[in-house]
């Protein structure tokens, strides 16, 4: 991007509640609704500027949608080297279950080691380009050191609160990154009211989970790259795992946009949200046949990414799951931890918990006929296992008598 301006085709803000339209070119939080807002563009003018030659020119990365994404000024993209992330089969994985073997996109090789990268460069690209100085969010750990990582690339003041438990490496990583980071007594939600407070006290731009539209956009970068490397075939399945899920309204918002620019028909992959079964408010109102999802009470898994127990964007979760015929299911800790364990060990792909999940949910799903063997199916691996507990590994030798038994029976 050596140009000063990039093609930009936003329209408008729309609240995904009330369809009420907001201008766009100004800080947006919530919609008067108290919903997100979804941004839109001209997609006709989108389809004259972009061909599908472009972007495969470009090769890949979040950038190389830029006439799909709501930058306007190429000085405003922060970018930390956002590549394409690779589709891994997991062959033994699909074979032990008799099946075709599931396709992992490793979203764990993006910078800060997560997915979240997409969201927070996008929101942080345009809260450069808005203008906006001090920035502030909840997390659960991946996000704000996503939002630490590109907040200081741009030169901003960051400021995130994460819940007590969080662990070490989250917490030392987002302070090591450049944000004021303080631990509080309490749950994202609880976090979440402390940003809320401080936008008045502090001047504080509030970038939690889709209190700010251009996160969604940045997400939905998967989609569209996920098409990409499928050659625009859909897959059959994609299994997601959901916390504020704004990565599945995000590939949903994806494929909607490719429809309207023409590059696929109307086909759409099932949209499958996964959780954990101590936190699962989507799977229940799911279950319940409910539209909006009811806070979880006394949230707990170790897959901490998706321990959210009240997530704004729900009805938007639960309509793409429902309009795309996918459905939601919860899977336990147990399960989560022995999947991850044999991926590694089998397929040799170090998965984090929430994207074991996904492996879980998907060997579940075959199990109760709910995919089909021949099903092409791809999982989400949302970061890089390396940043969560792994099991120890006590093997030791003495240099000087080295236990040749041993190591031939290990
Ligand atoms: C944030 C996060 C999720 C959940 O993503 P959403 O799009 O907010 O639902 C899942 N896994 C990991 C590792 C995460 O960091």
């Amino acid at each position: 991007m050596t140009a000063q301006n990039i093609p930009n085709f936003v329209s408008h803000l729309e609240c995904s509640w009330t369809g009420e339209r907001a201008e766009a070119g100004v800080p947006q939080q919530l919609s008067p609704a108290g919903k997100p807002y979804l941004v839109r563009y001209d997609l006709e003018g989108a389809a004259a500027a972009l061909t599908k030659e472009t972007v495969a020119a470009r090769g890949g990365g979040m950038w190389a949608w830029r006439e799909l994404l709501p930058v306007s000024r190429a000085e405003n993209v922060v970018s930390l080297g956002e590549a394409a992330t690779p589709l891994i089969d997991l062959p033994r994985f699909g074979s032990a279950h008799g099946a075709r073997a599931p396709v992992v996109k490793d979203e764990g090789r993006l910078p800060t080691g997560s997915f979240k990268a997409r969201g927070l460069g996008m929101a942080v690209s345009m809260a450069k380009e808005l203008g906006i100085g001090r920035i502030a969010m909840p997390t659960n750990g991946n996000a704000g050191a996503a939002l630490a990582a590109y907040g200081s690339a741009a030169g901003m003041e960051t400021y995130v609160f994460c819940p007590a438990d969080t662990p070490e490496v989250n917490v030392r990583e987002i302070a090591l990154q450049g944000a004021k980071v303080w631990r509080v007594n309490g749950l994202i939600n609880d976090c979440g009211k402390i940003v809320g407070e401080g936008r008045k006290r502090m001047g504080w731009f509030d970038m939690s989970t889709l209190k700010e539209p251009y996160r969604i956009e940045g997400k939905k970068t998967m989609g569209l790259e996920l098409l990409w490397q499928l050659g625009w075939q859909v897959p059959d399945a994609i299994f997601y795992p959901t916390g504020g899920g704004t990565g599945l309204i995000g590939m949903w918002k994806a494929f909607d946009e490719l429809e309207r620019i023409g590059w696929i028909g109307s086909e759409r992959p099932r949209m499958i949200a996964v959780q954990a079964s101590g936190c699962a408010p989507i799977v229940r109102a799911y279950e319940r046949g409910e539209r909006t999802a009811e806070p979880w009470q006394d949230a707990h898994t170790e897959a901490a990414g998706i321990r959210v127990p009240a997530a704004v964007g729900d009805f938007l979760i639960l309509d793409a799951v429902r309009d795309s015929g996918g459905f939601a299911m919860a899977v336990d800790d147990a399960e989560i931890m022995a999947v991850r364990d044999r991926i590694a060990k089998e397929d040799g792909l170090l998965l984090c918990p929430e994207g074991a999940a996904t492996a879980a949910a998907w060997a579940r799903a075959l199990d109760e006929g709910k995919v089909g063997k021949q099903d092409r199916a791809v999982l989400f691996n949302c970061a890089t296992g390396l940043k969560y507990p792994m099991p120890p590994a006590p093997q030791a030798l003495d240099k000087a008598a080295v236990d040749w038994e041993a190591i031939a029976e290990a």
